[in-house]
Formats: structure tokens, C-alpha cells, sequence
């Protein structure tokens, strides 16, 4: 069992012959513990609705200027039936927290996914009551995925304010008791963290590995923040560049709305970051399912995913959401895949799997 100060030491400047090992070191207790075969978990972008407020998040309900889209019952189960033609195992339903998509909805949606299809359901829906997280275990869903985002208390809530487009409050959320919750309804739970949020540590990041641990997920994924210029975060990221002393910068920082007082100490939101924590994930949970994220293949669309796949993890999320719709669901930008149709962003999966010299899950069907 790594300890703190071991992973502590790993994810300080990951780089060169080091980080090197310790992605070796993942690989081959991947390779071990869960095979070659990398899972191909079909996500569908039900809605770009959001509630929240989230500081660093392109579906947020204050932007202003982007088209709000909700996918049709019909069009999420065309989604979903590509998944299967496709030789996927798992369908991942995520949405922004959108009060036009009722629990009632979701629990026909994934029932009819069952029924016609035989595919696991993992839902990534963001915060809802318990009512509705055990109305849809009943409907069939399997798996949940709520990412703590960080486990640093303060800077959750810095990031997380209160008051949303309705005015949804996040700022009080345990989302570590809410996984427990879900765990006890029947739920496997996955989580994971952005990695290089403005005001972040390596000792948080150390600290949120420690917590997946102690809370024995079944699935993390982690990826890199990335600044979107149309967030209050993404404008804080412009006066974080300027000189500590530049008169400009206190204002800009307020004007973002961004208080947080360590806004300077940041981790790097680096590819190199995302296959250290990966691989650290690996060794701290040496069966659990990890996936390469999107965010990694967005900063490096040639290798990203295939280096991700070689430190550690084995799943990849191809997106199978109707390309009329995939700039919309503009979380970041640039995000992998905007401009592909479900066919080519599964032929890439495939591409990059093989790459790395592993075996799709499609292969097996
Ligand atoms: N609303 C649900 C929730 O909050 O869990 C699911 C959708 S939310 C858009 C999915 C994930 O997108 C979040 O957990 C967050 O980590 C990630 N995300 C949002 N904005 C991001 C950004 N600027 N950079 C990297 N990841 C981001």
C-alpha cells in the first residue's frame, strides 16, 4: 500500500525516467488484476441543461449564448442501440442537473434500455434526492458516477457557490456520503477529480487518492482542468497570468468572482499529471475500472488516450451523442470528438485501444 508522503513524492513534477516507472508499474498491475480487454462505455449527452453554477463549467446555468438542447426519449435510444450494433457493454447517461428531465424520464429511459437492449446503465445525472437515485436502481441502472471534483473542502465550495439558475445549492453537498448512499442502494460507485483547478495542491491531489482508496470506488476517472473563457473561472485563469503585483489583477479577480485566498498555488493541469494520478489510482485500487477521459484526449488528441490507457487504465468513453449536438455540450473547449459522428468516434476508440496494444471489448462480442 502506497503511503502519503510515497504519493506525495510521485506526484511532485511528474516527468521523465520517473514517471516512466511508475506508469510501468501500473500497466503491468493492470495487465494483471483486469486484463487487456479495455471496456467501451457508450456515453450519450442527454441534456445541456443546467441548474448549477459551477465556476469552471460551460453548460453553468449563468452562461449566457449557448443553445440549450434535451436529447428525445426516441433519440437517446438510437444513441443507445449504437452502443450495441457497436459491441459496447455499458451505456453512460450524463446530463447537466436539468429539472426538464423528470426522475420518471430517466427511470423510462433506462428501463426501455434494459428491455431492448441488455446494456449496463451507468448514470452521471449530478446531484438528485435519494427518491430519485432509487426510483432509477428499480428502473435497472447499475452504476452512478459522481465526481468530488476536489476533496478539498474550501475550494469545493469556492468552486461550487450557492445559488443556481433556480437557485440549486451545491455548497452544502457531501458528495462522499451521497457515493455511500448510492453504494448502499445497490449502486457501484465511481468518482474522480479535475486535476489543476486554480488554487489546487498536490497534497489535495494526494489527499483525494487517499479518500478513493478509503472509499473503495469501482470506477475513477480523473481528468485535466481546462479553462473555458466564457466561466468565471476561465476569466480568473487570465488574471492569475498577470504579476502578483499588477494593480489589474485584485480587480479582475473580483470581477470573475473568483475568492479564493491560495488562488496561486496550482497544480499544472498537465497530461503528465492525469497518467501520474492514474497510475497512483491503479496501484491504491488495482481492480478498479479507470478510464482514459476525454479532457486527457482533448490536450493531446494524438496519444492522449493511448498513454492513458498505458498507466493504468482500462476503459475508454467513446461519445455517441448526435453530432447536432455535441458542440453544445461544451463542458470545455475543443472537447475530442465535437465534430465526429458516433461511427468515427468509434472507429478512433478502436484505433487508439489497439495503439496501445490492447484488445476492445468489441472484439469479444
Ligand atoms: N452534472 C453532472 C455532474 O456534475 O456530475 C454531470 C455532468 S458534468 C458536466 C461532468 C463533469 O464534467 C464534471 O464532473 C466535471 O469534472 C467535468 N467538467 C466540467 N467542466 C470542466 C472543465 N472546465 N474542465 C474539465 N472538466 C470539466
Amino acid at each position: 500500500m502506497l503511503s502519503y508522503d510515497e504519493i506525495l513524492a510521485h506526484l511532485t513534477e511528474p516527468s521523465g525516467d520517473r514517471l516512466e516507472r511508475l506508469r510501468r508499474r501500473a500497466d503491468a498491475l493492470r495487465r494483471e488484476r483486469v486484463g487487456d480487454v479495455v471496456y467501451l462505455r457508450g456515453l450519450i449527452e442527454l441534456s445541456n441543461h443546467c441548474r448549477r453554477n459551477c465556476l469552471y463549467c460551460g453548460v453553468r446555468a449563468g452562461r449566457r449564448g449557448i443553445a440549450r438542447y434535451r436529447m428525445t426519449i426516441d433519440e437517446v435510444l438510437q444513441a443507445a442501440s449504437l452502443a450495441k450494433r457497436f459491441g459496447y457493454g455499458t451505456v453512460v447517461l450524463q446530463a447537466g442537473e436539468d429539472a426538464g428531465l423528470s426522475d420518471e424520464t430517466i427511470a423510462e429511459i433506462i428501463a426501455a434500455i434494459k428491455q431492448k437492449f441488455s446494456l449496463i446503465v451507468t448514470l452521471s445525472l449530478g446531484e438528485r434526492p435519494d427518491s430519485a437515485f432509487l426510483r432509477w436502481k428499480e428502473a435497472g441502472a447499475d452504476r452512478y458516477l459522481m465526481r468530488l471534483e476536489t476533496s478539498n473542502r474550501r475550494l469545493f465550495e469556492a468552486i461550487h457557490p450557492s445559488g443556481g439558475g433556480d437557485g440549486g445549492v451545491a455548497k452544502t453537498t457531501d458528495r462522499v456520503a451521497m457515493l455511500g448512499r448510492l453504494r448502499q442502494m445497490g449502486y457501484q460507485i465511481g468518482s474522480g477529480v479535475m486535476i489543476g483547478i486554480p488554487g489546487q495542491t498536490t497534497e489535495d491531489l494526494a489527499r483525494d487518492l487517499m479518500l478513493f482508496s478509503e472509499l473503495r470506488l469501482d470506477m475513477v476517472g480523473s481528468g485535466p482542468y481546462l479553462p473555458h473563457s466564457d466561466t468565471p473561472l476561465g476569466k480568473a485563469a487570465e488574471a492569475l497570468a498577470l504579476p502578483q503585483d499588477d494593480p489589474r489583477r485584485a480587480a479582475l479577480l473580483r470581477q470573475a468572482g473568483w475568492r479564493y485566498p491560495e488562488a496561486d498555488r496550482q497544480v499544472v493541469p498537465s497530461n503528465e499529471m492525469a497518467f501520474a494520478m492514474i497510475a497512483l489510482t491503479r496501484l491504491l485500487l488495482p481492480g478498479a475500472n479507470i478510464p482514459s477521459t476525454t479532457a486527457i484526449a482533448t490536450l493531446d488528441g494524438q496519444h492522449g488516450r493511448a498513454m492513458g490507457l498505458r498507466s493504468g487504465a482500462n476503459v475508454v468513453m467513446p461519445n455517441l451523442t448526435p453530432t447536432k449536438y455535441r458542440a453544445l455540450y461544451e463542458i470545455y473547449p475543443n472537447k475530442a470528438a465535437t465534430l465526429e459522428t458516433p461511427d468515427q468516434t468509434h472507429a478512433a476508440a478502436i484505433r487508439q485501444i489497439r495503439d496501445a496494444g490492447l484488445i476492445p471489448e468489441s472484439d469479444r462480442a
